[in-house]
């Protein structure tokens, strides 16, 4: 069997959808489990909704439910053929933002809106996108089923950003996913969302379909997992900062995970390690372009003389630095700094350290403030907000000399923050003023990839 991963694009309308449907009944033959996100930009106007109402603006959040029960509603009315059905749909889902605005009304009077109702609104999204592709591939005469991804996906109760619990959901989606394979149903389920073990709906964090899928691929043994977004495939740098990018015909998966670490939204971060554990290639493509071959993300590609296969760039970063000169590179200073930032649950992405300090960054400051005042009793420091992590990935760069150079060539009126290779032999990463973060992505990507390298392993992207 084989797992694809449809993200929000490729729900977006009526017309998305019907590729999709194309897609997915192309490949019938090798049992597919759909897994899908909520239409694009779904989950971000659920989300919004819910802000909108702490703050008592009951109204508001009701016009911006309103506005996503009419873009459902479109997308059901040009999909599905048949009056009745599409009453019946159309009154199914009515009832959903009905529940919705009873919660903002709660949200609204009682003034507080816990990350246990973010993920139960934000999961919304997911169980309508179900609902819709569900009734029509039944209405096509497709054979299928669709799952509650909350009767399998068991995670903790972190709300917002769940974990799951591998081992049960690996149990609990071959009870309930396989014999529906077996009897030749098309499995259709909601990625990102997920349920406690007292059943109560979670969310695996922003972008987390792609997990979704991962987990569910790797808990049924999948052949492939195929990750269907809007653009060809992993390039080599975010398209929208790098128009000139290429795609990448096949990386390994460590170069896709740093990628996805530091930041190229193609992919989730912990999407590829229950692929790697099971060995499952992963592979993504454009829901637009079906005949595009997309990326292959694979234990051991075939060897190239790429040295750098791609660009990535993550904002929102905070650097730390911490000077004490009584305790410096005193044995147990670095570990007494990790202590704190393991009290708080912040981890730490890049860190150099130099004869009179330390720096490093985080990318989740919400328990900054306590961090800093906990540092602060052993140590000097200083904190610098708004910055990004570029970050340039390629197995090769291990074993080549002279990469330094160049980026440091492309960068020349770029100011580098703060510098840190060696923790994973196959990334550089630099830090860099939020400001300046666009320019050093195309100037590195002018410098490693214009004009492309080695045409073997980049591929031109078609408009
Ligand atoms: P989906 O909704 O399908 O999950 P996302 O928006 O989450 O799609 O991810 C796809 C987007 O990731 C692309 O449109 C692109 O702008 C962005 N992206 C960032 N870095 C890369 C990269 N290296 N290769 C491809 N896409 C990238
Ligand atoms: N719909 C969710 C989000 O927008 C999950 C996903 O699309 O991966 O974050
Ligand atoms: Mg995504």
């Amino acid at each position: 069997m084989i797992v694809m991963k449809f993200g929000g694009t490729s729900v977006e309308d009526a017309r998305a959808m019907e590729n999709v449907i194309g897609i997915v009944t192309k490949e019938q033959q090798r049992r597919p489990v759909v897994v899908l996100s909520a239409i694009a930009g779904a989950t971000n106007a659920l989300l919004k909704s819910a802000d909108i109402a702490l703050e008592g603006n009951l109204e508001g959040a009701h016009a911006e439910l309103n506005l996503l029960l009419e873009r459902h509603v479109l997308v059901l009315e040009n999909l599905i053929s048949g009056r009745a059905e599409i009453q019946q749909l159309i009154l199914a889902i009515r009832k959903r933002f009905d529940e919705l605005k009873t919660l903002c009304q709660g949200i609204a009077i009682l003034g507080e809106l816990t990350n246990r109702s973010r993920d139960s609104i934000a999961s919304v999204g997911e169980q309508l996108s179900t609902l819709i592709l569900s009734h029509a591939l039944a209405q096509r005469r497709v054979p299928i089923a669709l799952v509650d991804a909350r009767s399998f996906m068991i995670t903790d109760d972190q709300f917002a950003a769940a974990i799951p619990d591998l081992e049960l959901v690996g149990r609990k989606a071959n009870e309930h996913i396989l014999p529906l394979i077996e009897s030749g149903k098309i499995v259709i389920t909601q990625g990102f969302i997920g349920s406690t073990r007292k059943g109560i709906t979670t969310t695996l964090g922003r972008g987390g379909s792609d997990y979704s899928a991962a987990i569910i691929g790797a808990a049924l043994n999948a052949e492939e997992i195929q990750i269907w977004t809007d653009v060809d495939g992993v390039l080599t740098a975010d398209p929208r900062i790098a128009s000139a990018a290429k795609k990448l015909k096949v990386i390994s998966f460590r170069e896709a995970s740093e990628l996805a670490y530091f930041g190229a939204k193609v992919l989730h971060p912990s999407t590829i390690l229950p692929a790697v554990e099971k060995n499952i290639p992963v592979i993504v493509l454009n829901s637009k372009r079906p005949q595009s071959t997309g990326t292959r993300i694979v234990a051991q590609p075939p060897k190239s003389n790429a040295v750098v296969k791609s660009i990535a760039s993550k904002k929102g970063i905070t650097v730390i630095n911490i000077q004490s000169t009584r305790m410096l590179m005193a044995y147990g200073f670095l570990s007494s700094i990790f202590a704190v930032f393991q009290k708080h649950k912040t981890a730490v992405d890049l860190v150099a350290t130099s004869e009179v300090a330390v720096s490093l960054t985080i990318d989740n400051s919400s328990h900054l403030e306590h961090v800093v005042s906990e540092l602060q009793e052993f140590a000097e420091v200083t904190v610098f907000e708004q910055k990004a992590i570029v970050c340039v990935v390629g197995e090769q760069m291990r074993s080549t000399v002279g990469v330094v150079d160049r980026v440091f060539r492309a960068l020349n009126d770029v100011e580098v923050i703060m510098i840190s290779q060696g923790a994973s032999e196959i990334n550089m990463s630099l830090v860099v003023d939020e400001s300046s973060v666009t320019q050093a992505v195309q100037q590195l990507h002018r410098e490693f990839f214009e004009p492309v390298p080695e045409l073997d392993l980049f591929e031109q992207v078609d408009a």
